[in-house]
């Protein structure tokens, strides 16, 4: 086994073909071996065996239907927040480095989807503990709690594999 195999992901659908998880090569094969999963593109990888060769899927589909856990909830923590701006500052929209509460913390603001933002350290520096109409600072767009498939995008992180692409397109 090589770095590669290592490093592969295989894309999980759920019987709705609709993305569910992201599963290890070696987790890729038990669920092939087990015959849950429908492969639907297969990888260059191969695992070989005496009796056998198994092409290790970039995408695959369970073959019966799972309802997801996580999709009601996605946790609130700096990388989730960071997805939802694009990684943008919410306030001037240059490369955000860090979270703001608009309702600073200190005058009763809550850890929330609605009242946190990605920031950039200016604009972090401007803000700082004053309620946003003290400053010069105004939002580009309200902050909103990720609804529908926006879990999934937690999931398969910021670079998914471009073959993915066209079975991305429901999340
Ligand atoms: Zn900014």
């Amino acid at each position: 086994m090589n770095k590669n195999f290592h490093n592969h992901r295989t894309l999980i659908l759920n019987a709705t073909y609709q993305p569910l998880s992201i599963a290890s090569a070696k987790r890729s094969v038990a669920l092939i071996l087990s015959n849950k999963i429908n492969v639907i593109k297969t990888s260059n990888l191969e695992l070989r065996s005496e009796s056998s060769t198994i092409k290790i899927p970039k995408v695959a589909a369970l073959n019966y239907y799972v309802k997801a856990p996580y999709a009601r909830r996605v946790a609130l923590n700096r990388e989730n927040i960071f997805i939802r701006d694009h990684n943008i500052c919410q306030y001037c929209g240059v490369q955000a480095e860090s979270i703001d509460h608009i309702i600073p913390k200190s005058k009763g603001g809550k850890h929330e989807w609605q009242n946190v933002v990605a920031c950039c350290k200016r604009c972090n520096l401007i803000k700082a503990d004053k309620d946003l109409n003290q400053t010069i600072l105004k939002l580009i767009q309200s902050p909103l709690a990720p609804e529908g498939n926006f879990w999934i995008k937690t999931i398969i992180g910021s670079n998914p594999d471009p073959e993915w692409e066209e079975y991305l397109i429901s999340a």
